[in-house]
């Protein structure tokens, strides 16, 4: 009885954490300043298999073409497809025309409110249905989409985090643990902020762990295995990161501008001939004190695991492969060149150049971007 007392005190304080944290970290987008059923639905809809930044763009040219499920409805197909233009998948435009067209003939334009009902429209599948009904009328029903899995997996520390590799029986462990998760007085906000855990959090590559509300009870604590990358192998690599402040030009007024050393891929090599990446370190082993940060990249099917150490002007020659132009690149200029996935990935990370997804969400936002 204890035990029991103690485990619902522990799911209770998670529950309150990770609705906090969501109350902090939410993104403003578009469709959370609703609870207009419909908005909601062409929100869920479009975010299927398209990036959150095309969505935001489209979805609010969408809902001024058609502001409501009937004008939806009355609408000839062309303009709808038009009007989804650059989302893809238009089949998903399609059954969202269709369901206008029975709900505005058979329901008095009134979508079904529950989330069962809901799922007789066309195109709405489990997901859509919870998320529709918990968001706009508050349901008690869990939703589970990639980002839960995800996110539930690494809680519970269950040994494959994708569906491909999960099966039947996971995906049900998964819903019963997603179930038993969510907070009903809350259940919308719960179920966004699982989502947005695993959206900006708990993110396939690189979770935030130290960020994570999660965390104190997380089992895996970081990335973990799944099915699909067992048969990957693994190697690790290092790099420098050289930075030097030198003083701007005269013409420009007075402080220093930052600049970072890079070396161009030999044109020769088979392998992003004449890119632009950080300077390879020789000893691939960084002592801790001197690690920057880790992560990992994937190339077909190798995993690098990286090591970033930085390391200052004097100390080049002596720590890095030599090979390769080398210059010095101011860090704006730095966002126009020919980059390797990773050196971008780690300059983005380190906030020396801007990350374009949340940078247009910031914009949005009136943010400065960095
Ligand atoms: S602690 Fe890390 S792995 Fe666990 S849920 Fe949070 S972000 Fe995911």
């Amino acid at each position: 009885m204890a035990r029991r007392d103690e485990d619902q005190g522990k799911t209770s304080a998670l529950r309150a954490g990770l609705l906090e944290w969501y109350g902090r970290n939410r993104r403003d987008l578009p469709w959370r300043r609703s609870r207009n059923p419909y908005a909601i639905w062409v929100a869920e809809i479009m975010l299927q298999q398209t990036r959150v930044v095309v969505v935001v763009e489209r979805y609010q040219q969408f809902l001024k073409r058609f502001p409501t499920l009937v004008s939806l409805a009355l609408a000839p197909e062309q303009d709808v497809l038009a009007m989804w233009s650059g989302l893809g998948y238009y089949r998903r435009a399609r059954m969202l025309h269709k369901a206008a067209q029975f709900v505005s003939e058979n329901l008095q334009g009134n979508l079904p409110v529950k989330a069962e009902e809901l799922r007789i429209l066309p195109g709405i599948g489990v997901y859509t249905a919870a998320a529709v009904a918990s968001i706009a009328h508050n349901e008690p029903v869990a939703v589970v989409d990639g980002n839960v899995e995800r996110v539930l997996c690494r809680f519970a520390g269950w040994g494959a985090g994708s569906r491909k590799g999960g099966g039947t029986a996971l995906r049900r462990k998964v819903e019963d643990l997603a179930r038993r998760f969510l907070d009903r007085a809350r259940p919308g906000d719960f179920n966004q902020a699982m989502m947005e855990l695993g959206a900006t959090v708990c993110t396939p590559r690189n979770p935030q762990c130290a960020a994570c509300p999660l965390m104190p009870e997380c089992k895996t604590r970081g990335e973990h295995k799944t099915a699909r990358r067992a048969a990957m192998t693994s190697r690790v690599a290092a790099y420098a990161l050289v930075m030097r402040a030198t003083p701007r030009p005269a013409r420009r007024r007075g402080g220093n501008t930052q600049q970072m050393l890079l070396v161009q891929r030999p044109a020769q090599t088979t392998v992003m001939p004449g890119m632009w990446e950080l300077p390879t370190l020789l000893h691939a082993e960084v002592p801790a004190s001197e690690l920057r940060m880790t992560l990992r990249h994937a190339i077909m099917q190798v995993n690098y695991y990286v090591h970033i150490r930085s390391v200052g002007e004097e100390d080049v020659e002596v720590m890095t492969a030599a090979g390769g132009e080398r210059r010095w690149v101011a860090l704006h200029e730095a966002a126009g060149m020919a980059l390797t996935g990773l050196t971008r990935k780690v300059l983005m990370r380190s906030r020396l150049l801007p990350s374009p997804a949340m940078d247009a969400i910031a914009r949005r936002r009136g943010e400065a971007v960095v």
